[in-house]
């Protein structure tokens, strides 16, 4: 299957309905069809041609899914990048995948011009606020509402992603348009086994749709026939209030977002009910946090495991077993996992090894990459560069990223425990565990930490926290407060950050 069938199916399966609601103004799924076919023509008009790339890069707002779909149509590949990179950054991904088009709206457009500047082959850059809002459908009216008459095949790449570098130079990951829809409609025949509080199935948009996550989450939400009410950007009071006004049932955040919801002194000012079902993705989600979160607003928690290279979604709550506490749930149907040891070989239940994933959601490889996609992508499994372990009943656990494993004295230490550990002490908010240089030890471990409002914990209490509760080698050398943690732009700790910070410390 491609995008432009799983939006026909769509329109064939549900007929029309309310799709999308953006700041109050509502679309039907027929609206979104018809704006998109036309801003494929558009596209097509400004010498975008099967194949070509496109950049969009704006926060989230409808033409960004318009755009999305309009790609899809004309055949060319999309490029989603977010918002909030600098100059530079978007400078390194147009050179890296080379886009005809840069859609994008007012704001960023000086950024945009700037990151453009002294190339040889520059796109061509256009806002969607070029003439307003009303304007951008306007320019689109001139265009026909049935999409350009384009070849689409499931193979052919649909979408560039650039990882967010938290572990190096961003990389192009390939999906094609099958991996895409073999995702969606993965997590769409899972999401139907939930059962809601309240009839009507509404979503709420508030990861950015310029990321996996956010993105596959728009193409669920056709698949599913529901309404999906999307968001800017994330703020506690307007997550409250979008649940409240279209009596919201589900979202997918990532665990910091959980965190400030749970924590807003407003959340008991809104009438919450409606919400069933959260999923938590990203990163991983602390058990307390999860816990107090399903207590407060009477809704379920369950954690997802994805990555880019896998469309994104791996393994996701299923609401016909019960979830374990610690466990990211079971693969989606149709994808297989592994966890494997150095040389390759399977290991058996409860041995930490990389997790591997095998199925119609990995991507064919890295753009450009040769190398790096021979070394990640091998044997037709995808090496995720993540430490899990499965139980039994083939539940996964993540341990830890390969990368961020700390080995001191040559014994391997997870932060996970650690972080899981210390979130525990009532006067912890926020904690992340990274490794720094040691002459004597290799690494030494630190920890950084933020205390809660109000509260008065002194490093020596915490080391000795601690050592009550884990071996002592996994003790943190080092104890250090912090205001905030560095996050990226999807709101997960920056540790490539952390481990800058912890290498001036002296042991
Ligand atoms: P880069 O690959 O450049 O470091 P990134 O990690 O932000 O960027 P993503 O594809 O956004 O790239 O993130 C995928 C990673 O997020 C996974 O490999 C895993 O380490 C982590 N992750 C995702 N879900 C969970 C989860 N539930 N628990 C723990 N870690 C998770």
């Amino acid at each position: 299957m491609n995008l432009v069938q799983l939006l026909e199916d769509n329109q064939r399966r549900f007929g029309t309905y309310e799709s999308l609601v953006y700041e109050g103004r509502v679309y039907t799924n027929a609206e979104l069809a018809a704006l998109s076919s036309q801003l494929a023509h558009h596209i097509q008009a400004l010498g975008v041609r099967p194949g070509d790339a496109v950049m969009v890069t704006m926060p989230n707002r409808p033409e960004v899914v318009i755009a999305f779909y309009a790609i899809a149509k004309a055949g060319a590949v999309a490029v989603p990048v977010m918002p909030l990179l600098q100059a530079s950054e978007v400078r390194y991904i147009i050179q890296d995948s080379n886009p005809k088009l840069v859609i994008t709206c007012e704001v960023l457009k000086p950024k945009i011009q700037q990151a453009i500047q002294d190339l040889s082959n520059p796109p061509v850059v256009r806002s969607v606020d070029d003439a307003g809002v009303e304007g951008f459908e306007t320019v689109l009216s001139h265009y026909p509402a049935e999409r350009p008459n384009v070849q689409v095949e499931d193979h052919q790449p649909a979408v560039i992603l650039y990882t967010s570098g938290t572990t190096g130079k961003p990389k192009g990951v390939i999906l094609t348009h099958h991996n895409l829809c073999a995702n969606a409609r993965a997590a769409a025949d899972l999401a139907e086994q939930y059962v809601l509080k309240v009839e009507k199935r509404v979503g709420l948009g508030i990861l950015p749709l310029s990321h996996a996550f956010g993105f596959t989450m728009m193409n669920t939400a056709l698949c599913l026939g529901e309404l999906d009410v999307l968001l800017p950007y994330f703020d506690p009071v307007l997550v409250f209030q979008a649940i409240e006004r279209y009596r919201v049932t589900h979202f997918t955040a990532v665990p910091a977002m959980f965190h400030a919801l749970l924590h807003h002194p407003d959340a008991d000012k809104y009438d919450l009910s409606s919400l069933s079902v959260c999923i938590s993705g990203s990163a991983p989600l602390p058990e307390l946090v999860r816990k107090a979160f399903e207590e407060k607003f009477h809704c379920l928690v369950f954690q997802g495991y994805g990555l880019s290279e896998a469309a994104p979604v791996v393994t996701a709550p299923r609401f016909d077993k019960p979830a374990k506490p610690g466990s990211v749930g079971l693969p989606l149907p149709g994808v297989e996992v592994a966890v494997l040891d150095d040389d390759g070989n399977p290991l058996p239940p409860g041995e930490i090894g990389e997790l591997a994933v095998r199925g119609p959601n990995v991507s064919p490889g890295y753009h450009h990459l040769p190398e790096e996609t021979e070394k990640v992508f091998r044997n037709g499994w995808l090496f995720t560069g993540d430490m899990a372990r499965l139980d039994e009943e083939g539940y996964v656990y993540i341990v830890d990223r390969k990368k961020d494993v700390i080995i001191r004295g040559g014994f391997n230490i997870y932060p996970s425990d650690l972080e899981e550990l210390l979130s525990q002490h009532p006067a912890v908010a926020e904690v992340a565990v990274v490794g720094a240089p040691s002459e004597r030890m290799g690494e030494e471990v630190v920890a950084y930490v933020v205390r809660k409002k109000g509260a008065d914990v002194t490093e020596e209490e915490l080391i000795a926290f601690c050592q009550e509760h884990l071996a002592k080698y996994k003790t943190p050398k080092v104890v250090q407060f912090v205001p905030y943690l560095p996050k990226n732009l999807i709101g997960k700790v920056d540790k490539k950050k952390l481990r800058e910070m912890a290498k001036t410390i002296q042991f």
